[in-house]
């Protein structure tokens, strides 16, 4: 049972282990009559908090009183911003701890908007209450996916009002995660670190993540190699949802393989491989259909960053690097395709798999059909939601040959069809979804509507009635997003 006195707080601070160069001692800033808005009562049991005192805390989640055994601290990092380098670090984020669980699993607990840090440059250090709820929203929205992400533990409101075009609330949000270690923080450790410094990380990552590898020889190559497949599936899983991060900078990498930092993610609706919504990404360079190549960009500059350790000769350690980026790439297709395969219930893989796939995909966007609800419609084998697509000739001659192939499987084609309701969402966070249910929380503080979205998207894969309304598509309109400032 855990402590009422400490909550069940279990906090440990490994992360300061470390040289000191890696992080910055620093207290969240005071907050003003926070209100705990939003609680994330599964979460808090999965890490052994007890919610009973807990959910009417706001003072805690606000910063305005630390945990027992909370040693805060804001991390230190580097990144290339849209191919550009340079220093940043936590600049509106501290971590009060890491929560062991009582499954022994460890997570960092950090609070997101409460106030300047060493690293704030000229930002203010605080989060405004919209886009808090957003990230709050669409990160349990992709747990609900299925896909590795950080989590969100709690959303508090405070008094104070944030610059930003206009004035807005000011909110921080309980972020919960593997960790914050960041391509980033390699790339911080080899610039402006010894080899030391560089080195003292990778085994401190090795060992928080990797712990398989601990003793390998070569085990800095392994990592590099480890990473970098878990970042392909990470990144085939975004395409295989159609999730657009939208600003994947070198320092929004996990080393963990969880998505992070959701500023101006959104979803895809009509399939179109050019499609981004953030405002800032003035080239479409985190577009959906350039996610995979900026995986191996992104591969490219952690391989960097390990260089020196990976063998005393750059010129041994430069082709060694290279093929794991070069494995990256077969790794992000590879798992693309076996997803797609599921998606469509193929069950015995074939050459021919691919060009199939394709050919669907291209009339998808040849017809502007939209990418969630069509493998909705044929997983609910109801072909009504997409009519362009589905009464085009093209599209009844690919239909056949899909349901050839169903047919001559080995297995039975209803499994092919309870294989495709496990991989195929009936709904996403959809943009226009969310932002009804954001606009109600922050415009009239009515959570309803907020609440109800983050209910039905606990269980994407459950093809419930009460969902329906979810899945309808969106009226048409220009989407734009906001870095989550
Ligand atoms: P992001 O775009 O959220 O990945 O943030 C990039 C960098 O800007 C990180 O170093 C953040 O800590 C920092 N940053 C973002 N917003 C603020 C803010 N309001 N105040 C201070 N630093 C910020
Ligand atoms: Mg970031």
């Amino acid at each position: 049972m855990p402590d009422k006195r400490n909550q069940g707080w279990n906090l440990e601070d490994t992360y300061q282990q470390l040289p000191d160069f890696f992080y910055t001692s620093v207290k969240p800033a005071k907050s003003d009559q926070p209100a705990l808005d939003v609680y994330n009562e599964k979460l808090a049991a999965e890490l052994g908090l007890d919610s009973s005192h807990l959910k009417n805390e706001p003072e805690l989640f606000s910063g305005n009183h630390l945990p027992e055994g909370s040693k805060p601290i804001a991390q230190a990092y580097a990144g290339h911003q849209f191919g550009n380098f340079t220093m940043l670090g936590d600049g509106r984020a501290v971590l009060i701890g890491e929560q062991v669980t009582p499954n022994g699993k460890r997570f960092d607990i950090q609070l997101k908007g409460s106030g300047k840090t060493p690293y704030s440059r000229r930002g203010d250090g605080k989060a405004a209450l919209g886009p808090m709820l957003r990230e709050y929203l669409i990160s349990e929205g992709m747990h609900g996916l299925r896909i590795p992400t950080s989590r969100s533990l709690a959303v508090v409101a405070t008094a104070e009002e944030i610059q930003r075009e206009v004035l807005l609330p000011g909110a921080i949000l309980t972020r919960v995660a593997a960790s914050h270690i960041r391509v980033g923080t390699f790339q911080y450790a080899r610039n402006w670190g010894s080899k030391d410094d560089l080195q003292a990380l990778a085994d401190y990552t090795i060992a928080r993540h990797y712990p398989e590898l601990v003793k390998e020889e070569n085990r800095y190559l392994l990592f590099l190699y480890k990473v970098a497949e878990k970042q392909a599936a990470l990144i085939a899983d975004w395409q295989l949802k159609g999730f657009i991060h939208g600003v994947v900078n070198t320092d929004n990498v996990a080393i963990s393989g969880e998505t992070i930092d959701y500023g101006p993610c959104a979803f895809l609706d009509q399939y179109d491989p050019k499609t981004f919504f953030s405002s800032i990404d003035h080239q479409g360079r985190y577009a959906y259909g350039n996610q995979p190549g900026i995986g191996a960009w992104n591969m490219a500059r952690f391989a960097e960053s390990l260089l020196v350790l990976i063998d005393d000769e750059e010129e041994q350690a430069i082709p060694k690097a290279k093929e794991a980026v070069e494995a990256y790439v077969k790794s992000v297709e590879g798992y693309w395709l076996d997803g797609m395969r599921l998606k469509l219930g193929i069950v015995d893989k074939s050459e021919d798999d691919k060009g199939l796939i394709n050919n669907l995909l291209d009339l998808m966007e040849k017809y502007y059909a939209d990418y969630t609800n069509t493998f909705r419609s044929l997983t609910l084998k109801q072909l009504d939601s997409e009519p362009g697509l589905f009464q085009s000739t093209a599209f009844k001659e690919w239909y056949q040959l899909w349901q050839d192939k169903l047919q001559n499987q080995s297995a039975p084609i209803e499994e092919a069809y309870q294989l495709m309701k496990r991989h195929n969402p009936s709904i996403i966070p959809r943009n226009y979804l969310v932002e009804e249910a954001l606009t109600a929380a922050v415009e009239e503080g009515d959570y309803k509507p907020f609440h109800a979205l983050l209910a039905a998207l606990e269980n994407p894969y459950a093809y419930t009635k009460e969902q329906e309304k979810y899945a309808v598509k969106p009226p048409e309109q220009d989407y734009q997003t906001f870095c989550g400032t």
